[in-house]
């Protein structure tokens, strides 16, 4: 059976590596990353051209299987896997890490978009830690007074916040770097997506311990009917019961 795995995550490498070479698998990325960890196995890079492109490849490189491993925060790929996993009459399953849940001592303000997020930031503080990523630094672009560590695998692009440090670092991370970079950089409030996992975690910790704010930007919407796998194992499991037949497209 061929195995296309949507990836991008620690997830998506960890089941590739699970399943080559016993099966043939294919990872995608998007390409954003300029240097991203590879996983074992065949790979991919860049996008198919939406939901037609997609059920199209999968139809010329014979794919038995469809795994979404994408971050949960890849919105579009997610919506478009369901619908091409449809088209091209494919077996789907998401595998997504559960969300983080708040702790005795967490002082969390949930937003439903960056944009609210940076609504919320000065009545929260002036000195932010930023980890949501390169990508949507526009949303935080006209806060002027505020001062932001903004935390990212590639250099952020315009348009970004006006006072700003980049620190150029790529997961996981350990709760006494955290602790450290939280204190010596000043900071009094973080910012975070949902993202889920342990990578990153220790940030959430390091929050908690220090008292300071944390905005968590919520998940966006995901497909619904899609099985949903939350780790490599269950993933792997799911491979196998449909090498056995049970999860006919
Ligand atoms: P997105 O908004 O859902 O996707 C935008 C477009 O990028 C898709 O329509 C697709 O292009 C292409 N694409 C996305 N993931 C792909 C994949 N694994 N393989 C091939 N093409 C892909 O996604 P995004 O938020 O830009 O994220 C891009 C990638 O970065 C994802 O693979 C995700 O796992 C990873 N990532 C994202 C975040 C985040 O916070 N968003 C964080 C960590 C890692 P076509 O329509 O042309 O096929």
């Amino acid at each position: 059976m061929h195995v296309l795995i949507l990836g991008g995550t620690t997830e998506a490498r960890r089941l590739a590596a699970a399943l080559h070479p016993v099966v043939r698998v294919t990872s995608s990325l998007a390409g954003r990353v300029a240097q991203p960890v590879l996983p074992p196995g065949e790979v991919r890079i860049g996008g198919f051209g939406g939901a037609g492109g997609l059920a199209q490849w999968m139809r010329e490189h014979e794919v038995g299987a469809l795994i979404d491993a994408t971050h949960p925060f890849a919105g579009t790929i997610s919506f478009n896997a369901a619908s091409a996993a449809a088209t091209a009459h494919v077996p789907l399953l998401a595998l997504r890490r559960p969300g983080w849940v708040p702790g005795r001592g967490d002082d969390w303000h949930p937003a439903d978009s960056l944009e609210q997020a940076a609504g919320m930031l000065p009545a929260l503080g002036r000195r932010i830690f930023l980890t949501t990523g390169r990508t949507g630094l526009a949303a935080f672009a006209a806060l002027d007074e505020l001062w932001f560590l903004v935390r990212s695998v590639d250099a952020p692009q315009p348009p970004h916040p006006l006072r700003m440090r980049t620190l150029l670092d790529r997961g996981p991370f350990a709760l006494e770097d955290e602790r450290a970079l939280l204190r010596d950089h000043g900071i009094d409030v973080m910012v975070t997506k949902d993202s889920g996992g342990s990578a990153t975690a220790a940030k959430l910790t390091a929050a908690r311990e220090a008292g300071l704010p944390v905005v968590v930007v919520r998940r966006p919407a995901a497909p619904e009917g899609v099985p949903v796998a939350r780790d490599p194992g269950e993933a792997l499991q799911w491979v196998r019961e449909c090498q056995a037949g049970k999860w006919p497209a």
